[in-house]
């Protein structure tokens, strides 16, 4: 064992990195050599660990399999032509789970902790960040509350940890959506702000219901009319209508997506209309029907860029057409440029490990 700024470090015997099969991954399967574990107990957090990946113990009181106070994070390391492995824009990462921890009434993560226990994790399995385009590890920080008991409070006791999958190139298939007319993903005053592991417990059953109805993911509206896109899916939407960039302005009840606002700042970049504003269902239908709806993309970092070829509003349904000059694709194409270090990191998003 050895330790640096805090951070114990107990290192595998063997990895098994040469025994991973990089080129047959299932998302989200498959995890790295090492993670990091701290607990915060009697209002402080004890020393970080980084351990071999494996199973945790927590006794079945935990009040996060009761009152579901947990909170995560995703994020990517992606590896350049060079060989040197770089974060994007962790920092908002960082200071993102720290305001769903509020929210959630649960202690926030230092620097020391979460910033520096996620390099040095990335540092020592470095190997399992593969090159290739789309290839990255896609890096889970989570925290949930660990205090044994069933009493209703907020836990006294609470594990941070880190994992790391290793990724490839990921095609999601054809995306149609169904607008939602009915059901809700987040409401004034609530959570969807956050990055609350529940808010995706409580989209699933709806999602079942448009998948039984052939559509892959669900539009989001705003829970009190309906009118208004929130979003799609677990990404945050855009619409093009014209040449005009539009999406929904993030609030409490949208989630603020590093993906989000590093394609606002591209738009910007390359002199693209971009509009943070309300955008509506009718809008959209009219622009659909008069032939100006060009385009709708989800953004986040497990896909970057999904665009959705069709949607379903109630008894409205519409394919988009192709276009040749397509904003998704565009900036599908920058990310990575920027996310491989192939293009002069003009706005400093990279962190290099
Ligand atoms: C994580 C997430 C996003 C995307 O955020 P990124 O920072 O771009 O990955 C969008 N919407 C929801 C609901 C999310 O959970």
């Amino acid at each position: 064992m050895t330790s640096t700024h805090d951070i114990v470090v107990d290192q595998v015997q063997e990895s098994r990195v040469g025994t991973t099969n990089f080129d047959n991954l299932i998302f989200g399967k498959t995890f790295t050599d090492h993670m990091l574990e701290c607990t915060w107990r009697d209002g402080k957090w004890e020393t970080a660990h980084i351990k071999p990946y494996g199973p945790i113990m927590v006794e079945p009181s935990s009040k996060v399999f009761h009152y579901g106070q947990a909170i995560f994070e995703g994020m990517k390391a992606f590896k350049d032509a060079q060989g040197n492995v770089h974060l994007f824009r962790p920092e908002d990462n960082w200071i993102r789970f720290n305001e769903s921890a509020k929210r959630l009434a649960m202690p926030t993560v230092p620097e020391e902790i979460f910033m520096d226990g996620l390099k040095k994790l990335v540092d020592l399995d470095r190997e399992w960040v593969r090159q290739g385009d789309g290839v990255s590890l896609y890096l889970r920080p989570f925290m949930i509350a660990s205090e044994n008991g069933v009493a209703a409070a907020p836990s006294t006791e609470y594990k941070f940890m880190i994992v790391m999958s290793p990724a490839r190139a990921y095609y999601r298939g054809d995306v149609r959506v169904i607008i939602a007319s009915q059901f809700s993903r987040a409401a004034d005053g609530g959570v969807g702000y956050a990055k609350a592991a529940g808010n995706y417990a409580a989209s699933f059953y709806p999602n079942n219901l448009a998948l039984e109805e052939g559509y892959q993911q669900i539009i989001w509206t705003d829970a009190a009319t309906h009118e208004y896109l929130e979003e799609a899916g677990t990404m945050n939407i855009f619409v093009r209508i014209g040449d005009k960039l539009l999406t929904s302005p993030h609030n409490d009840r949208i989630l603020n997506g590093v993906t989000r606002r590093s394609v606002i700042q591209l738009a910007k970049d390359h002199n693209i209309d971009v509009e943070e504003r309300r955008v509506s269902v009718k809008e959209m239908n009219e622009a659909a029907a008069n032939g100006e709806l060009k385009e709708i993309f989800g953004t986040g970092t497990a896909a970057v860029i999904v665009p959705v070829l069709g949607y379903k509003h109630e008894d409205f349904v519409h394919d988009l057409p192709a276009v040749d000059d397509s904003y998704a694709t565009l900036f599908k194409q920058k990310l990575s440029d920027i996310h491989y270090n192939r293009v002069n990191d003009e706005h400093e998003w990279l962190v290099k490990i």
